[in-house]
C-alpha cells in the first residue's frame, strides 16, 4: 500500500477554506492554520456476520462489487451514521440475503485497511455470531452474487482479500 495514498497525503487542501497550508497534525489528523479547521481520518465502522449451518460450516459471500469483485467475504457492510453495529448487521443481512435475524451475539472487532479509488480506507469490523430464522430461501442481492458454506479448516485464506476477515477466521479456528 502506497503511503502517498494515505488520507493525510491525499487531502492536500483545507476543505473549508481551500488553504494549501492544510497540515498533518497527527497520524490521522490534519489542521488548517488559516481557518482553524481540524479533521480526523477515523476508521469507518463496519459489521459482519458469522453464520453457521447445521454441519458447522461458515457462510461466505461472493463479492459482486469492487474492491475485490469475485472474492470471498463475510455478509455485512458499513454502519450508517447514527446506527448501531447491531442495527447495521440486521439491516445488511436483510438487504443482501433477504434474511431475518433470530439471535445475535457479539464476537469481536477486527481492523482492516484497503485501497479504493486511490485512497487507503480504514475500517473497524464488529463481528457477530448470528442465528437466522431460516437458512432456506436466501436471495443474494445488492452487492453479492452468491453464498457458500465452507468448513473453517477448508477455507483458503488467499481467496479472502480482507485482513480483518482472514483474522476473524484464524480466531474462529483457534477457538474451535
Ligand atoms: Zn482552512
Amino acid at each position: 500500500m502506497n503511503s502517498e495514498n494515505h488520507p493525510t497525503e491525499v487531502f492536500k487542501f483545507c476543505p473549508r477554506c481551500g488553504s494549501d497550508k492544510f497540515t498533518t497534525s497527527g497520524p490521522r489528523s490534519k489542521h488548517c492554520p488559516d481557518c482553524s479547521f481540524s479533521y480526523f481520518f477515523n476508521a469507518s465502522a463496519a459489521a459482519s456476520a458469522l453464520i453457521f449451518d447445521d454441519e458447522g460450516r461458515l457462510m461466505l459471500t461472493r463479492r459482486g462489487i469492487n474492491p475485490h469483485k469475485g472474492k470471498l467475504d463475510l455478509p455485512g457492510g458499513f454502519v450508517e451514521h447514527d446506527e448501531s453495529a447491531e442495527e447495521a448487521i440486521i439491516r445488511e443481512l436483510h438487504e443482501e440475503l433477504g434474511a431475518e435475524v433470530q439471535d445475535l451475539k457479539f464476537y469481536g472487532t477486527f481492523p482492516n485497511q484497503y485501497e479504493f479509488s486511490g485512497i487507503i480506507v480504514y475500517t473497524l469490523d464488529s463481528t457477530f455470531i448470528i442465528k437466522l430464522k431460516s437458512l432456506d430461501n436466501l436471495h443474494p442481492q445488492d452487492d453479492i452474487t452468491g453464498i457458500e458454506f465452507h468448513k473453517l479448516e477448508d477455507i483458503d485464506l488467499n481467496d479472502i482479500p480482507f485482513r480483518s476477515i482472514q483474522n476473524t477466521i484464524k480466531k474462529l479456528r483457534e477457538n474451535n
